[in-house]
């Protein structure tokens, strides 16, 4: 069985950080404000996130929650309606409603909510937890003491390969390491349309055309494999594929309350 679908996806709205763009993609200059969204797929036998984005707290108080160095070079912008919890409130949800949480990765700014949901099935891909508890010294920041301490508390798969959530097609997740050793994209078939969440298998369109890899992936090659991998399926799919942390991507697709099906 693979011609399921997924009923709804919903695009949470998140607070921004501001960066430097080179920290995204060589060779680019000037500052960057990037989205940190998470995503809300309704399927009829479960509802699943991709991603919790930032830590809830961290737009009212982001020294607190990330220290003041971090803080800083964040430049974390956003109101209280932007927390993840707000956020599904608003479109008729509570966090104790989601059965099923991917996280595309370890770094905290796709894992700042995972406590909000000890309740649900928790996936990520093969080998994220060995290399986040001891990551390369460039990622060693991105990989927060808080969060672990949050993940070895919940019901966690590590998948290797390919995984079909509910095993009708519908929500695939898809092993697209190289950012990290376990790196997950997923792909969402809709009636209408297929998606393909990127997480940060690629952190902007410029790095998909170009084919650039992000400096501090944890391997370069692996990487641009997963950023082809991704490429080559848009086309077979006839997919739309969605990067996190691209600004005109959140420009153009809609966001809740609005929802494609
Ligand atoms: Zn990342």
């Amino acid at each position: 069985m693979n011609n399921g679908h997924a009923r709804r996806l919903w695009a949470l709205d998140s607070p921004t950080l501001t960066v430097q763009s080179e920290t995204l993609l060589y060779g680019t200059s000037g500052e960057i404000t990037i989205p940190v969204p998470s995503f809300l797929i309704e399927h009829p036998k479960g509802l699943v996130l991709f991603d919790t984005g930032l830590h809830p707290d961290a737009i009212e108080d982001p020294e607190k929650v990330y220290g003041a160095d971090l803080a800083a070079n964040l430049r974390i912008g956003g109101t209280a309606d932007q927390r993840l919890d707000r956020q599904l409130q608003a479109i008729g949800y509570k966090a104790s409603d989601i059965t099923h949480v991917v996280s595309s990765h370890g770094h905290f700014d796709h894992t700042g909510g995972l406590f909000l949901f000890p309740e649900a099935k928790h996936y990520f891909g093969d080998g994220e937890l060995r290399y986040a508890n001891w990551p390369d010294p460039i990622q060693k920041f991105v990989y927060r003491e808080e969060v672990l301490d949050v993940i070895r508390r919940l019901d966690v798969r590590e998948v290797s390969g390919d995984f079909d959530v509910f095993g009708d097609g519908a929500v695939t997740i898809l092993a697209t390491p190289g950012h990290t050793p376990g790196e997950v994209s997923l792909i969402v078939h809709l009636k209408s349309r297929t998606f393909i969440l990127t997480g940060d298998a690629i952190h902007l369109r410029a790095a998909m055309e170009q084919e650039y890899h992000f400096p501090i992936d944890a391997d370069t090659t692996g990487a641009l494999r997963s950023l082809r991998r991704l490429k080559y399926l848009k086309e077979s799919l006839d997919a739309t594929v969605w990067i996190s942390h691209d600004p005109d991507d959140w420009a153009e697709f809609a966001h809740a309350p609005g929802f494609y099906e």
